[in-house]
């Protein structure tokens, strides 16, 4: 890979056509259309969140290195934004006026309201640029070890840029474009950012089973996704559809597991409804994310809901009352041990040796209060099991 350093380009050049498009959210084109912004293998922009854009411009007002930037020569004239989109495409949009940043008095200015040597000091600002050319595959493995500007690229972003192309383009325009009406509904299964790639990640993380790179790199070619987006409205649709309730807790589940796991049993979605609200009202379930995975596995494996366990008070008093009994009767303190045939028939547990147990199984409606509680042996207790 050649590189050659450019020390004499200036924010103006730069600027000088700059387009940004606010539907994409992308900083498209500028050194006289000469440069491309935002290639292909770009991550989207991030910076445009009122501190990190601002910072850049005050960087620059003071005179600050905002550091190098790197382009990738493409042909003579063409040149593509390798390392830097994210600072550029900040001072283009607030020479474009796209955003405001605050003065010595705390007043809210744009780039026209800003004093003219304070514009020209902007403009004329000279930028260090590394001029590099290179194979594809040279730039992109280079691209794939630097981190821009202290944000690192996250693993989806650098698999774009490793499988940039067509089926990448296709794919943030559906799953990456903040303007696509369907966030608002995904938002409630998936977490993260539209921007960083999350949805997108999710999408190519459900279609193939955990393998995106591998996936990304057989369907890098394709003119379609219609495979991962028809896979990923299944998903969507048959969560909504089995569960009509939308809770909190339901962001960021695994559900392309859940999906693939419970798609063939039927469901009714009006008992399913109160089987949820049930379990939310009830005041002994810590984990509310395992709510759905417990209901759809039939309302079995309690482990998914953490129930509250037995307090060490509320043991301690029950163990007391269980021992006394037992001695008195001369049989074991562990109420299973001291029926049938057994040579722990007689033998009086420490209270370290034994662990509580819900009388009435919690999934039945036993409390989890001194009432419904029993001591048993460590080995009966684990035998009953978590039921
Ligand atoms: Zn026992």
């Amino acid at each position: 890979m050649n590189t050659k350093l450019q020390t004499e380009i200036t924010i103006e050049d730069i600027c000088d056509g700059f387009v940004y498009n606010e539907l994409e959210g992308k900083g498209l084109f500028g050194l006289s259309g000469k440069l491309t912004i935002q290639p292909e293998y770009q991550r989207n922009y991030i910076y445009a969140d009122g501190k990190r854009d601002v910072a850049v411009i005050e960087s620059i007002l003071k005179g600050y290195p905002i550091g190098l930037i790197y382009f990738n020569k493409v042909s003579a004239n063409n040149f593509e934004v390798l390392d830097g989109q994210q600072r550029i495409t900040s001072f283009g949009r607030f020479v474009t006026n796209k955003f405001a940043i605050k003065d010595e008095n705390g007043m809210e200015q744009y780039f026209s309201g800003i004093a003219k040597d304070k514009q020209e000091k902007i403009l004329n600002t000279k930028l260090l640029i590394y001029e590099c050319e290179g194979s594809e595959s040279e730039i992109k493995e280079w691209f794939k070890t630097i981190n821009i500007a202290g944000v690192p690229l996250n693993n989806q972003e650098l698999l774009n840029a490793v499988y940039s192309g067509q089926f990448v383009t296709l794919c943030k325009e559906e799953f990456s474009n903040s303007q696509n009406a369907n966030i608002q509904k995904w938002s409630a299964y998936i977490s993260g950012s539209v921007n960083r790639q999350d949805f997108l990640e999710r999408a190519l993380d459900w279609v193939s089973k955990g393998n995106i790179g591998d996936y990304m790199s057989r369907h890098r070619n394709d003119n379609n996704i219609n495979e991962v987006k028809n896979y990923f409205n299944s998903v969507i649709d048959w969560v909504s559809t089995v569960f009509t309730d939308v809770e909190s807790e339901m962001r960021g589940l695994e559900w392309g597991r859940l999906y693939e796991t419970y798609k063939k049993q039927p469901y009714d979605p009006k008992d399913i409804s109160k089987k949820v609200k049930e379990l939310y009202a009830d005041p002994y379930v810590k984990n509310r994310k395992g709510v759905f995975e417990y209901i759809l596995g039939g309302s079995i494996d309690t482990k998914l809901l953490q129930v509250r366990v037995f307090d060490e008070a509320t043991k301690k008093s029950v163990y007391a009352k269980q021992t006394k009994v037992a001695e008195e009767k001369g049989i074991s303190n562990c109420p299973l041990c001291s029926i049938g045939n057994n040579t722990n028939k007689t033998k009086i547990w420490k209270l370290k040796e034994m662990d509580a147990d819900h009388v009435t199984a919690w999934s039945k409606g036993g409390a989890t209060e001194k009432e419904n509680c029993e001591m048993l042996c460590k080995t009966h207790n684990r035998a009953k099991g978590n039921k």
